[in-house]
């Protein structure tokens, strides 16, 4: 199959790789570890676990000490269990009907966000003869999925005539958690725990409650509840530039490629399609075999940059699909010198936040965009 191409090894391929620190990740999930203590974490690991590889890196949390898992969709789930993970995974997307028979197949935690699809998901695990495995998601104010908190009772009422279901949890999401203006997560919180009251009410354990992300476990403690769910800081990212930095964490993700050309170009000769950039005066070009259709931002064309030999260097012209090119002004550089798009070198630093300054976007958007054309490689993280 063509896609086996990427993973073998015995191919010259092109230099380009996008490199997971396993040491760092490992360090993350224990600086997390120390700061919620018995809380479980669930580690969120959709859209390919933010760049990193969904599988391996899923794998290695779970070594690391996560709990559990969180993806977004039916078909993240399904692929690791494939992979043969066992333990506990949640699909925190909406549901379809025509998916909950997998859902059943595959032991995956069915989100039931309304009363509607409760039942459905009771109809179909009865049809089936399993039990299917539910958790009840609450909308306090992010108005995405999920019951009105308000009508949460609802769904609980809806959740003890369901004969074939296990409650694993109830659950709801921040919508400003990184916001230094801490009142909404506050009110989204109260909505949440006074929802829940429904339990010691009618004299029924309280089930797993969880609503935290990443930026609620930085800077609002008391939402950690009995299990968090961060994403991006397990990955070494702050979720956003003002959020407390109360766990002190690292990136684990680097982009690097190598040069593959080099030129001199002429004061007034121009860069790229549309001829964007013009040599203002003779320079020395370098051209890289990474472009827009890895990930690499066209956004950044004219306005990123790359390190090579631990120096910093300006992307010149429009990145293209496949490469794109550098000016290292007088500097030389010589093909199959290392050049780094994304991490460190020498004393040198590129982070994800600065390209999504520069991309007008977030981190999250950065790293998710990185696609599957670059293969992935993992380093360090011995047991
Ligand atoms: C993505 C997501 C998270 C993780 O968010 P981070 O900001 O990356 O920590 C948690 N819960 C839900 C429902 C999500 O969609």
């Amino acid at each position: 199959m063509f896609e086996s191409v990427f993973d073998d090894g015995s191919i010259a391929m092109r230099p380009t790789v996008i490199e997971v620190d396993l040491d760092a990740l490992r360090d993350n999930v224990s600086r997390l570890r120390d700061h919620v203590g018995n809380t479980r974490i669930m580690a969120t690991v959709k859209a390919n676990a933010y760049g990193h590889g969904l599988v391996r890196t899923a794998k290695e949390l779970l070594r690391f000490g996560v709990d559990e898992l969180g993806v977004a969709f039916l078909e993240e789930g399904i692929a690791l269990r494939r992979a043969g993970i066992t333990a506990p995974i949640l699909v925190l997307g909406g549901i379809i009907g025509n998916q909950i028979a997998h859902f059943l197949e595959y032991d995956l935690q069915i989100t039931a966000s309304s009363v509607f699809k409760l039942r459905q998901i009771d109809e179909t695990a009865a049809a089936m003869g399993k039990r299917a495995q539910v958790q009840l998601k609450i909308d306090t104010g992010m108005g995405r999925i999920g019951i009105r908190h308000e009508n949460a009772a609802q769904l609980f009422d809806a959740f003890q005539d369901a004969r074939h279901c296990d409650l694993r949890g109830v659950f709801s999401h921040f919508a400003s958690s990184h916001d230094p203006d801490k009142r909404f997560t506050r009110l989204q919180l109260d909505r949440f725990l006074a929802a829940l009251e429904y339990f010691p009410r009618h004299g029924l354990p309280t089930p797993t409650r969880h609503i935290a992300n990443s930026a609620a476990v930085l800077q609002h403690p008391d939402a950690m509840l009995d299990m968090v769910r961060p994403g991006i800081m397990l990955y070494g990212v702050y979720p956003g530039p003002e959020v407390e930095r109360s766990i002190r964490i690292r990136p684990v993700l680097s982009m690097k490629t190598r040069v593959v050309y080099f030129k001199v170009v002429l004061a007034g000769a121009s860069i790229g399609y549309d001829h964007t950039w013009t040599a203002g005066h003779d320079t020395r070009v370098v051209t890289l075999p990474v472009g827009y259709g890895d990930g690499y931002a066209r956004s950044l064309s004219n306005r990123g940059a790359v390190l090579i030999n631990g120096r910093r260097y300006p992307i010149v012209g429009r990145i293209s699909m496949d490469q794109c090119m550098v000016d290292i002004g007088q500097d030389s550089a010589y093909t199959g010198d290392e050049a780094v798009l994304i991490g460190g070198q020498g004393e040198e630093r590129i982070s994800v936040e600065e390209l999504a300054e520069h991309c007008d976007t977030i981190p999250y958007e950065i790293l998710t965009m990185l696609n599957t054309r670059v293969p992935r490689k993992y380093v360090g993280g011995a047991p």
